[in-house]
């Protein structure tokens, strides 16, 4: 029996882990086949306080892992697939064993939803990304192309246009999905261009992103263009599946909190991604993963 079962190994998580495994709390982490999570996927990360130079996603993670694994908390390398929360203490499944534990906390995250393409996948974090507020700063003046219609696409084009020289949205209709406000900042500003009626086809380059093949949907003509990085802006999704009729999600998947990481069954908390559609920061995550172990702590207390 554990005081708490944390699920997800990114910065929510093991930022947990180090606060309820140093309060002295029996800790189990089930932290995934992949642990780590999206920093795993990234290169340089500069706005994560306390490293000057900057640090790269997988080492962040590793030290945050090093860190946790101080204060003795037990981990599991598979993925969770399976939550019963109806009674306590509450069941986690992974690997073809029950876990039990007194309080679970939820750090699943969200995962961005990709095009799919093999150049997509080889070029990530070589000028392919999906977080602007991360990687606009190392495009300044440069040009770069926004996959996209949504809110998340005309965000990150805002985002890059602060930056960046030129700024392409590639959009697969003639219309965009994201809200009116957003729609005429983007409209408004001068560096942003709109290319209509267009899907990526291929992202060009060997080391690193030279531009994008795209072709007309209407046409089915193909042409390149020419650009220094591809933003992928075309949503996320929660990793919330095994939580599905166990708590509150709301209708995109995220799970709802209330006061912060409590989750509408009592001992089952959340932090990061997995209800945080808004920031989707490392930092605001690890932050996110503190409060709930705290939250379990005084839940545990009482
Ligand atoms: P979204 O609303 O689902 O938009 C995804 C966009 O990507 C759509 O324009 C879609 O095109 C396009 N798309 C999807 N799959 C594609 C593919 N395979 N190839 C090319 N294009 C593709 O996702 P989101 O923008 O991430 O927003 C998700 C939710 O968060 C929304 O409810 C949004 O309002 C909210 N959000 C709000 C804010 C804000 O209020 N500031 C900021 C970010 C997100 P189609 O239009 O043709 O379907």
């Amino acid at each position: 029996m554990y005081d708490t079962i944390i699920i997800g190994s990114g910065p929510a998580g093991l930022t947990a882990t180090t606060y309820a495994s140093r309060a002295k709390l029996k800790t189990l982490v089930v932290a995934g086949a992949k642990w780590g999570g999206q920093l795993m996927l990234t290169t340089e990360v500069e706005n994560f306080p306390g490293f000057k130079e900057g640090i790269l996603g997988p080492d962040l993670m590793d030290n945050m892992w090093k860190q946790a694994k101080r204060f003795g908390a037990e981990t599991i390398f598979e993925d969770a697939t399976a939550v019963d929360f109806s009674s306590k203490p509450f069941k986690v499944t992974a690997g073809n064993k029950v876990y039990e534990g007194k309080t679970v906390i939820i750090a699943t995250g969200a995962s961005a939803k990709w095009l799919g393409l093999e150049s997509e996948k080889r070029l990530r974090g070589r000028g392919v990304s999906v977080c602007a507020t991360c990687d606009a700063a190392f495009f300044k003046d440069k040009k770069v192309a926004v996959v996209g219609g949504g809110d998340t696409a005309i965000e990150e084009a805002l985002a890059l246009s602060k930056f960046a020289r030129e700024v392409k949205v590639i959009h697969r209709r003639d219309k965009l999905r994201a809200s009116k406000i957003l729609q005429e900042r983007a409209f408004n500003d001068p560096k942003i261009e709109f290319i209509w009626n267009s899907t990526v086809q291929e992202i060009l380059g060997k080391d690193r992103v030279e531009g994008v093949r795209l072709r007309k949907v209407d046409s089915n003509k193909e042409f390149e263009l020419a650009c220094d990085a591809v933003f992928i802006a075309i949503g996320w999704k929660p990793e919330t599946e095994i939580f599905k009729g166990q708590i509150e999600l709301d209708q995109a998947g995220y799970v709802v909190a209330k006061d912060t990481t409590k989750t509408n069954v009592e001992g089952v908390f959340v932090a990061g991604d997995a209800q945080d559609y808004r920031y989707r920061q490392a930092i605001t995550a690890a932050g996110a993963g503190c409060m709930a172990a705290l939250d379990a702590e005084k839940y545990l207390e009482a």
